[in-house]
């Protein structure tokens, strides 16, 4: 598949469309990293440990797709593996935790925080995102996105063992996730001071399917509040992503101050537009399994326009993206028809106007 050439670079279209000018095609994002080595031949396992190969993959994918985001995500387990957690690494899947460094929440008792020169694989991304600086700084900026407090005390003793700690030891979680959201701020602050690098948080703990709201006030706001407040104060804004059903907590969300707000497809852009757009851009959120793996091209013009419909017009701004990570197995050419169907039916974007592009759909 042919991929339709744009006029702007991502950072003129990002800085033009904050300013409310009308840019050659509505932002978007794919999240794809290491789910798509495989597709450039080589080994999610390799990928994990080679800044080379990091940079090789990003590469092509700016290469590829021109989509606008750039840089390898931490992810949901690099920090807790940074703090010990033993991860099993395969050829053709993401990591998964095997053995989480803790026992006890108790055990954050005089624990340092992550050094992002020594700890985990944080070095070898380091080496990659000072490559891709240095490749592309000066057309694309460069983020990361990383889980928040809870998933990252997920990843750190166990989700069962921390969903039961909540009942337990109520005050010992909260304990472990505060101290999982000094790290957080500190890998942020560190990976901003180092290269500028701009970090936005997901926290699929703190999911309607998997957290109750009494649960959710208690153990999860506080300290994901904290993280997003202090990345904002050296960022300027920081975005969050939450899997599942979330709109029983999107006051919650909304008022913690993030900047931006990545729905699962679950939910509805239109909405949460409805009840949010003048206060936080929108991001989402094409289906991830349905449309971008396993979806024909039409398939995905056909989600695209009516999702661009439903939401391309958000006064705070919108950015087209899947629900979630881009799926591994998803082809170059899904991720290209998605590219370019964000160049058909939302060219000439305005911030808080339908694009150009949707002229005679709506
Ligand atoms: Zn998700």
């Amino acid at each position: 598949m042919e991929l339709i050439k744009t006029e702007m670079t991502p950072k003129e279209r990002a800085a033009a469309y904050a300013r409310g000018e009308r840019v050659d095609r509505i932002p978007c994002t794919l999240t794809a990293g290491e789910t798509s080595s495989p597709l450039f031949g080589i080994d999610i396992s390799d990928y994990y440990f080679s800044s080379e190969l990091m940079v090789e993959v990003e590469s092509r994918l700016v290469e590829e797709t021109d989509a606008d985001n750039l840089g390898m995500g931490l992810g949901l387990r690099t920090i807790a593996e940074a703090l010990g957690t033993k991860m099993s690494y395969s050829k053709h899947d993401v990591a998964k935790v095997d053995v989480p460094v803790f026992k006890s929440p108790h055990d954050v008792d005089g624990r340092e925080l992550v050094d992002i020169h020594k700890d985990g694989r944080i070095p070898i991304m380091l080496e990659a995102f000072k490559v891709l600086k240095e490749k592309y700084g000066d057309e694309r900026k460069i983020g990361t996105g990383s889980a928040g407090p809870l998933t990252i005390a997920g990843n750190s003793i166990g989700t069962t063992k921390l969903l039961k700690a909540m009942i337990k030891d109520p005050e010992g979680a909260k304990k472990l996730i505060n101290f999982c959201a000094d790290v957080a701020i500190k890998v942020a602050k560190d990976l901003w001071d180092e290269y500028g690098i701009s970090f936005s948080f997901a926290e699929p703990l703190a999911s309607k399917n998997l957290l109750s709201k009494e649960m959710f006030d208690e153990f999860c706001l506080p300290y994901l509040q904290k993280c997003i407040t202090a990345v904002s104060s050296w960022q300027g804004g920081c975005s969050l992503h939450i899997c599942g059903e979330t709109k029983d907590r999107w006051d919650d969300v909304v008022n913690m101050g993030i900047s931006g707000f990545w729905i699962d497809n679950c939910e509805s852009l239109g909405e949460l537009k409805g009840l949010y757009g003048d206060r936080i851009s929108i991001t989402g959120n094409i289906p991830p399994v349905d449309v971008v793996l396993y979806g024909t091209p039409e398939d995905i013009n056909e989600s695209v326009k009516n999702i661009l419909l439903e939401a391309s017009d958000n006064p705070r701004g919108f950015c087209l993206c899947p629900g979630c990570t881009t799926p591994v197995g998803t082809s170059l050419d899904n991720m290209k028809a998605i590219m370019n169907a964000a160049a058909t039916y939302g060219r000439g974007a305005v911030k808080g106007q339908l694009p150009e592009g949707l002229k005679g759909y709506c």
